[in-house]
Formats: structure tokens, C-alpha cells, sequence
């Protein structure tokens, strides 16, 4: 099991697209690389960012952190959604932690072409140590939680674990 300092970006980001991905993903289950959206992700990464250098803070791995302490994710999808900002909000926590003021997060969209600004504020410095501790609560379930609607599983990849009857 882990403790509030292991939790990741990756725990906050299941947190916030499903209760059962975390779940599954906190008990070693990982059928990452059979999914082609996270292959894209990766090709993405490498071929947007070449100059900047992933900043690894243990638990947290974050893409890069400018001069003015913001914090610079790229994202795969085209739209942001809440787990988007919740990672960022985390990064913003755990450089906190160590020291650095951090502004907030930017996130950019390369496929779109848009970048996002959250300002780290009060609220979400609060936010995110409730993130952290709602990501242990999942973890101490002894069942997992249930599937979300079959909708909501697109690009997921734990797609086979959970829909193959
Ligand atoms: S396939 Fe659906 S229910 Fe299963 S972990 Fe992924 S999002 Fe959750």
C-alpha cells in the first residue's frame, strides 16, 4: 500500500476519470502498453517538448517548470478535463513541498493548439491535499469500485480487464 507521499500524478489523474482505474492501477495492474491513446500520448510527448527536460520529483514526474515557477504539461487529448487540472494542481503541491513557489499550471494541447492557465491558489493548494487523501481512502477499499457507464471507458485501458465478460 502506499502513503500520502508516494501519491503521483498518475493516482491523481485515475482519481478524477475513475475510482476502479486507480483501484486496479494501485494493485499493480497495468495494461498500459496495449493501448494505442497512451502510445500517442508518448509519441506526443517526444515530439512536441524535444528541448525541455521531465522533471522528476519521486512520486511526481512533471514535464518541465519555467523561470516563473509555473508548471508545463502536454497533453495528448484535444479538450482539458478536471483530471488535466488535478495533475497540475498536484505538481504545484509537491513543488511546494520542496520549496518552490510554484504559480500553477499551463497546460498545452498541441493537437489543438491551446494552452491553459491555472493559477495555484489557496483553494486549490486545499484541493489538492484533499486530492491526495481521497486517492488513499480508494486505496484502503477492500472491493473495487464499481465500472463507470460503458460510455465513459472509451480509450481507457483497462477496457479488456473490465468489459470482457
Ligand atoms: S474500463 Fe471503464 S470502468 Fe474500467 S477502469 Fe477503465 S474507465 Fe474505469
Amino acid at each position: 500500500m502506499i502513503d500520502a507521499d508516494d501519491v503521483g500524478g498518475v493516482h491523481v489523474k485515475y482519481l478524477y476519470h475513475c475510482h476502479r482505474q486507480l483501484w486496479l492501477y494501485l494493485r499493480g495492474v497495468r495494461p498500459e502498453h496495449m493501448s494505442s491513446l497512451v502510445q500517442f500520448g508518448e509519441a506526443v510527448h517526444e515530439t512536441s517538448y524535444t528541448r525541455s527536460t521531465p522533471i522528476d520529483l519521486g512520486a511526481a514526474k512533471l514535464d518541465f517548470v519555467d523561470g516563473q515557477h509555473w508548471v508545463h504539461e502536454v497533453k495528448s487529448s484535444t479538450r482539458p478535463t478536471p483530471a488535466d487540472e488535478a495533475q497540475g494542481r498536484h505538481y504545484c503541491f509537491r513543488l511546494e513541498e520542496i520549496g518552490i513557489d510554484a504559480k500553477g499550471a499551463i497546460l498545452h494541447y498541441p493537437k489543438t493548439r491551446r494552452t491553459h492557465r491555472h493559477p495555484y491558489t489557496t483553494d486549490a493548494a486545499r484541493q489538492a491535499q484533499t486530492d491526495i487523501q481521497d486517492v488513499l481512502a480508494i486505496v484502503a477499499a477492500s472491493v473495487s469500485p464499481d465500472r463507470l457507464a460503458r460510455s465513459a471507458c472509451r480509450g481507457c485501458s483497462f477496457t479488456d480487464y473490465c468489459w470482457t465478460e
